[in-house]
């Protein structure tokens, strides 16, 4: 006889910014709304409050959530009683959340986040690449590029105007400076040149 089957898994929806990874987290959220799922959605904050807050997409969508700062306050709102456990942005949190959603998920508990994959540098970002490893799903969406259109998988930072250089601090102050959606062949960050380069 087979044994019956277990709750519990981990689903990460990926990407590149503007490529609608809030909006699929929030589609799948809203199910499990229908379906009466008893659910706690969490988005990291940078500053020190605690609040109520709301995830919201590029499109206007929405829903309640509750701001963390650390990992570990998932467990102050969680109980037995939670079935899912929705993450938006989760690259914002410290690396203590991959082994606590995977604890998670091995409780029975079905967890849903969303995060980017990679930097500006088109270098993983930070923990995510563990998390992507031990994710039982993992959905990478692309955004489309804004100079050729090709679908985009890449985070194009601009600084003063200009494609951000490599060595460029992640926060630049008196700088003005944006996001774009590139693909790989448009993305630029003057990176060091690599040795294979020139080899075909
Ligand atoms: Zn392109």
């Amino acid at each position: 006889m087979m044994l019956k089957q277990k709750e519990g898994w981990i689903e990460v929806i990926t990407g590149p910014m503007f490529a609608g990874k809030t909006e699929e987290l929030l589609r799948r959220i809203k199910r499990l709304e229908y379906a009466k799922k008893n659910i706690v959605v969490f988005k990291p904050v940078i500053d020190n409050r605690y609040a109520e807050g709301e995830v919201v997409s590029h499109n206007k969508n929405r829903t309640k959530s509750v701001n963390i700062i650390k990992a570990n306050d998932i467990f102050k709102y969680i109980s037995k009683e939670t079935e899912v456990i929705a993450i938006d942005e989760v690259q914002f949190l410290d690396e203590a959340v991959v082994k606590i959603l995977d604890y998670l998920a091995s409780r029975g508990k079905r967890v849903i986040v969303s995060g980017l994959d990679s930097d500006f540098r088109v270098e993983p970002f930070s923990f995510m690449p563990k998390l992507l490893a031990i994710a039982e799903f993992v959905t990478k969406l692309t955004a489309v590029c804004v100079v050729c259109g090709a679908p985009a998988t890449k985070t194009q930072r601009i600084v003063d105007g200009k494609p951000a250089k490599y060595l460029d601090p992640i926060v630049l102050i008196g700088a003005s400076e944006s996001y774009e959606a590139r693909c790989r062949h448009c993305h630029k960050v003057y990176r060091k040149p690599q040795n294979y380069k020139g080899i075909i």
